[in-house]
């Protein structure tokens, strides 16, 4: 799907996020699914697995394919960042 800078504001269409799209973010955009945040689509185009190592927030470390990943959004200052938290299986 082709990867477009977003013209305007929006709303990303993926079903687990529903987060806000800025305009001139990157985006992935589909007739059949409307816009999507890069991250998301990478997201539900794969599996829902963990496909990276990565330590939880109890200290545990995650092996890929095991645990799950979170979709965290963060605003600092005048930037938004969304960042993917590995949890482990206790913690999910
Ligand atoms: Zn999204
Ligand atoms: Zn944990």
């Amino acid at each position: 799907m082709p990867t477009i800078v977003a013209k305007k504001a929006g709303t990303c269409t993926a079903a687990r996020c529903g987060g806000r799209i800025l305009q001139g973010e990157f985006v992935e955009y589909s007739a059949a699914t409307g816009t999507r945040h890069l991250v998301c689509a990478s997201a539900e185009q794969g599996s829902r697995l963990n496909l990276r190592a990565g330590r939880c927030r109890c200290g545990a470390q995650v092996a890929p394919r095991e645990g799950s990943l979170v979709l965290k959004e963060t605003t600092l200052g005048t930037s938004f960042q969304k960042k993917w938290l590995v949890l482990c299986l206790r913690c999910a």
